[in-house]
């Protein structure tokens, strides 16, 4: 690998080729028997688990966002870990279920929700954090029709925003949520339609590495919170305070400093509980408990030198790897990291761009970056790939088969 990119310290190499799940990735290649495929490290995950209970309280909920990577030996695995699921639609909602994690602790977000969703994630008994208005009326006449007494928390649009991230979801306007000015007027309409109220859901944003950020985002939700409970109809029994921890992708780029989130929240918390007594404060990670533990791996197919500049044409693209291609929120496109797996340093290397198959330049996996020289048959992996790898990309695009995934 390029010095000049982050050090992915999480996968060990053995002869020049990368090791995952105690398997080298020439004999996993061959186990999987197609290429491209992605593959998960279950013991990274595990890893990561523990490293967030290390520093976060003990009391903190840790639950994970499933949008990240739905794969469902993922979800499984992850279920007898953490605390909660937190789904975004009934597809979700589905894999959730099926796994150990009790129907109280999966939570349902996400805007314009349809009656059938609804219908379905009350019956599930699951709780759902409301959007709107419009979406509490629909659940509370469903409830009645189905002599279920729905389990709501309700999803606030804060009035602060969350400094650095790379994707904002919550302060100013939104689509997500509700405004927390308003906040008070939904809960008394909340005791009034007899729902079970479970308490208040802050998510302000995504893929954030600086830690003073989301430290003060803590700070700012847990301080919301503490103020919408004087208005809410039974004691508050779960804050969501959001997540949006994130990982580095790009040369410079630091990993986030956990150990100082988990002190913010241990002086944080004492203050808190006094305050809430009943109340379980919740984190939900997705991209920061999956992200690193992920490899996408494709297959040099053809070599090409066109005029002096070399280009790796492989049978992976950015049909199933979007984020890696750079067109999945990035404004300025940059390289993820990206090696040739079988040939880590390799005897030569050289600077490839690495392409995939289909007529678009846009299918572009790697620009002008320094690795080993590859060869017709090389493996070629991009890591960081386990979060918003094959779920976020266009795989109908160009009709190509759909890549395999394991979890090693
Ligand atoms: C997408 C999303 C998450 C997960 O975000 P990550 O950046 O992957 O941790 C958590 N909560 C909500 C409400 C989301 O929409």
């Amino acid at each position: 690998m390029s010095p000049k990119h982050v050090a992915l310290t999480q996968f060990s190499v053995r002869n020049d080729c990368l090791q995952i799940g105690n398997l080298s990735l020439t004999r996993l290649a061959q186990r999987v028997g197609t290429t491209p495929f992605y593959a998960y490290d279950r013991k990274i995950i595990t890893e990561r688990i523990r490293m967030l209970r290390r520093h976060l309280p003990n009391d903190i909920h840790l639950h994970y966002a499933m949008k990240a990577n739905p794969m469902v030996a993922v979800v499984q695995h992850l279920a007898k870990l953490v605390d909660g699921i937190d789904v975004a639609s009934v597809g979700e909602m589905g894999v959730a279920l099926d796994t150990a994690m009790p129907p109280e602790k999966i939570s349902f977000a996400g805007p314009a929700k349809t009656k059938d969703e609804l219908s379905c994630a009350i019956a599930a008994g699951i709780v759902l954090n409301m959007e709107s208005e419009q979406e509490m009326e629909y659940i509370a006449r469903l409830g009645e029709s189905l002599s279920i007494r729905p389990k709501v928390a309700i999803r606030v649009n804060p009035d602060f925003e969350l400094k650095s991230a790379g994707m904002k979801m919550g302060g100013g306007s939104q689509q997500f949520g509700i405004d927390a000015e308003c906040v008070p007027v939904i809960l008394a309409r909340v005791d009034a339609l007899k729902l079970d109220f479970e308490g208040f859901h802050i998510f302000s944003g995504s893929q954030n590495l600086s830690a003073a950020a989301i430290q003060e985002a803590h700070n700012k939700a847990l301080l919301l919170g503490i103020r919408l409970a004087d208005y809410a109809p039974q004691p508050v029994r779960r804050l969501n305070i959001g997540g949006g921890f994130g990982i580095p992708y790009f040369p410079g780029e630091q990993a986030l400093d956990l150990a100082s989130i988990g002190k913010n929240l241990h002086r944080l918390l004492p203050a808190v509980k006094q305050q809430l007594p009943e109340s379980r404060i919740v984190i939900e990670l997705g991209r920061y408990i999956v992200a690193e533990a992920g490899i996408y791996v494709c297959r040099v197919m053809e070599r090409k030198i066109s005029r002096g500049r070399v280009f790796l044409i492989t049978n992976g693209g950015l049909h199933h790897h979007l984020a890696a291609s750079g067109n999945f929120g990035q404004i300025i496109r940059k390289n993820f990291p990206v090696a040739v797996g079988n040939k880590i340093q390799g005897f030569e290397r050289e600077v490839v761009s690495v392409v995939g198959p289909l007529c678009t330049p846009l299918d572009l996996l790697a620009d002008r970056m320094e690795m080993a020289k590859a060869e017709v048959g090389d493996l070629i992996v991009v890591f960081q790939s386990g979060a918003y790898g094959l779920s976020a990309s266009p795989t109908a695009f160009l009709s190509h088969p759909v890549p395999k995934e394991v979890l090693v």
